[in-house]
């Protein structure tokens, strides 16, 4: 459960480059929802995921997770919250093109024994269907074929919550509908599903629209 209360983002709170870019959200997620957060470029959609993410600050209100007051975790704890609970699809896959299919898939994994390690990230693949892939290096593969690369990255460690930042950006129609699906499974499997996106197509597919402008949620 993410429940968001009049949260603030500044950046660069001191400086003449001051800007504010979530003014006073506020805003509840359910376990088992699947979202999209929609706006325009420099609404405030990447910024509100990373928070949700805790993978960035925020500078005001109360972030609740799981009705643990965010602001109170200690680093160490966000961060083993973050790995158990919370997969995230960065925006441009953010995979490492020199490393194997496997390899990427495996970085989240690194304080696990390496035998399991490398079942767990065959498991995250073939969920994925791309067990093929395995041993190719990322950078010969093609744009759908790296999504899937990154959402197994993303759900090797079976989170709870999937967050994707344009999951859908760099692909073609066709390949974009094909990664929608695999997030329509991790949703019917249970998992809370929250993609951000600028295309209403891909939301209209998700069972609820968050809509951000200039950092304010306009519909929820
Ligand atoms: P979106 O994902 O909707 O395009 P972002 O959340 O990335 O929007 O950015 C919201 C606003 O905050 C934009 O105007 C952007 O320029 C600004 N912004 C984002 N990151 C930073 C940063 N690290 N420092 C200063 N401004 C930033
Ligand atoms: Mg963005």
């Amino acid at each position: 459960m993410i429940e968001l209360n009049n949260i603030t983002k500044i950046y660069n709170p001191k400086k003449h480059n001051r800007f504010a870019a979530l003014n006073g959200v506020s805003l509840e997620i359910a376990d088992g929802e699947f979202c999209a957060v929609v706006g325009k470029s420099g609404s405030g959609k990447s910024t509100l995921l990373h928070i949700i993410g805790m993978l960035d600050t925020f500078s005001g209100g109360k972030y609740f997770f799981n009705n643990q007051d965010v602001s109170k975790i200690p680093e160490n704890a966000a961060a083993k919250i973050r790995a158990r609970e919370i997969g995230f699809v960065k925006q441009d896959f953010a995979l490492i093109e020199d490393y194997s299919t496997i390899d990427n898939v495996m970085l989240p994994l690194y304080p696990i024994k390496a035998s399991n390690k490398k079942k767990k990230a065959m498991e995250a693949l073939e969920k994925m269907n791309i067990t093929h892939l395995a041993n190719k290096e990322t950078k010969t593969l093609s744009g759908g074929e790296k999504q899937r690369v990154a959402i197994a990255r993303a759900i090797v460690n079976e989170p709870s919550i999937i967050l994707a930042d344009e999951p859908t950006g760099a692909l073609d129609s066709k390949t974009a509908a094909d990664i929608m699906s695999v997030f329509k499974k991790l949703n019917d499997e249970g998992k809370t599903v929250i993609i951000v996106t600028h295309d209403l197509g891909i939301a209209n597919q998700c069972k609820r629209i968050i809509e951000i402008s200039d950092g304010e949620i306009v519909s929820k």
